[in-house]
């Protein structure tokens, strides 16, 4: 167990139906991370959500992605097709570094 973690898994809440697949997957992963917002500082969103002029705040407790300094949120990761719930992804097409996904 790694320093500072809690040694007891957390027990489930309740038993949830799976609406659809959740597990996300990074197309092309080198770089990439992945985090869970905290209370501070503000981080906005790298995108826009189409037709919004502003870039959304990062909630707490959010689970986001970043590359570099850019955050992501995961609806826009997905929208702009860095993620997918496509678990056989990796099978299709060549393995391609994007240097820029910005
Ligand atoms: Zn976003």
């Amino acid at each position: 167990m790694t320093e500072g973690h809690p040694e007891e898994i957390p027990e489930p809440f309740e038993l949830h139906e799976i609406p659809h697949e959740l597990r996300e997957y990074i197309r092309y992963p080198k770089s990439w991370e992945a985090h869970i917002m905290d209370n501070r500082p503000r981080e906005y969103c790298h995108f826009k959500a189409p037709g919004e002029e502003w870039f959304h705040l990062l909630l707490p407790g959010e689970i986001y992605l970043q590359y570099g300094h850019a955050k992501f949120c995961l609806n826009c990761a997905r929208r702009f097709g860095h993620t997918t719930d496509d678990r056989l992804h990796w099978q299709r097409g060549p393995r391609r570094q994007t240097e820029n996904p910005l």
